[in-house]
């Protein structure tokens, strides 16, 4: 029940500023937050990559209101790939963007977004390393899965992420379950209404098993985006059944979340990517992450009490 009040006030300016401003916001954040600036995560990504777990990087920021703002997103990403370079990492360590970060929902957003991300994705490909379009809410599908088509003329490896929870999903794992694609499949995790999206967790889930059935019996690589333990297991059993060798799937998490979890399915020799937030403008991952589960929500309101 809470979970949808508090997405709504995800994208609300009044609470970002409330929340912002609360000095125990801080230790809370931090625990899905991996640093504000690049030099401050990259002791975390190769901390990772020691471990044997693989990244995927995120730099904050979404909905933006004018384009100065697009391109301060998309420089600060080739300032990461810049500072990725001499680790040597490869693939191991891509990039996850918001096309909302680049310019997307401003006039014109559609074309600006393509010019943005592909300068990143230009970039990320010289020093052999992917891009993963994120999803954001149902408004913006149909335009990023064209800029994911665009892209992958050129860069056949730019990820796409489909969310179980909308009903048009199916249909586009289908299509998307080609040669060579990389696709993310996550729940969803903005505030959708009914015409469009599954409201239910249980049929939530049974639309993300039918889809993982969809990829992993497709010809891409399918990218396992959640921490469901249930999920987690019926991925291995299909891969299994489809003849998927280990390095034809990957099992992605949230950095902060179930980490005993991920160095165990690594040290299985599954291939796990850790999906790692930095910068200055968490509000909205942030309150997304607390959306996901009552308890985080519990934990930060106990700290606000016992100040
Ligand atoms: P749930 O049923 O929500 O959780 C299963 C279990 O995982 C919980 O019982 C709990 O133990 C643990 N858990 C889950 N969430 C939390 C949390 N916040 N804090 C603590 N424990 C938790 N969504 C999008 O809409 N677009 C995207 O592009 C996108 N990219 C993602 C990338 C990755 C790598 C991952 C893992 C998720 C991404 N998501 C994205 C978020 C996703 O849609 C879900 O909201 C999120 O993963 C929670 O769902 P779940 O599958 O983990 O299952």
């Amino acid at each position: 029940m809470l979970g949808p009040v508090i997405l709504a006030a995800s994208r609300s300016d009044t609470m970002r500023r409330v929340v912002s401003a609360a000095p125990v916001t801080r230790p809370v954040v931090n625990r899905f937050i991996a640093g504000e600036t690049v030099d401050g995560t990259t002791p975390v990504i190769q901390d990772m990559a020691d471990s044997g777990l693989e990244v995927t990087m995120d730099v904050l920021g979404e909905d933006i209101t004018d384009p100065a703002e697009a391109l301060h997103a998309r420089d600060a990403y080739l300032k990461l790939i810049e500072a990725l370079a001499p680790l040597g990492l490869g693939a191991r360590a891509e990039m996850s963007v918001k096309l909302s970060s680049f310019g997307q929902a401003l006039r014109g957003g559609h074309d600006l977004a393509l010019r943005n991300i592909t300068t990143v994705v230009e970039a990320a490909t010289e020093i052999g390393t992917t891009v993963t379009l994120d999803m954001e809410d149902h408004t913006t599908v149909d335009s990023t899965l064209a800029i994911h088509s665009t892209l992958r003329e050129r860069f056949p490896e730019t990820g796409a992420v489909v969310q179980s929870y909308l009903f048009r999903t199916e249909d586009d794992c289908r299509a998307l379950a080609a040669a060579g694609s990389r696709v993310r499949l996550v729940k969803g995790a903005y505030k959708e209404p009914a015409r469009v999206a599954h409201q239910d967790k249980g049929e939530v889930d049974k639309a993300y098993v039918r889809c993982l059935k969809t990829l992993m019996a497709g010809e891409g690589h399918p990218m396992i985006g959640t921490h469901d333990p249930r999920l987690i297991a019926i991925a291995q059993e299909l891969a299994i059944r489809a003849g998927r060798t280990p390095d034809a799937y990957e099992f992605q998490m949230l950095y902060g979340i179930r980490e005993a979890e991920q160095r165990r399915l690594a040290a299985e020799g599954h291939r796990v990517r850790v999906y790692i937030a930095y910068g200055t403008d968490w509000y909205g991952y942030f309150m997304r992450r607390l959306a996901e589960r009552p308890a985080n929500l519990a934990f930060f309101l106990r700290s606000l009490a016992t100040r």
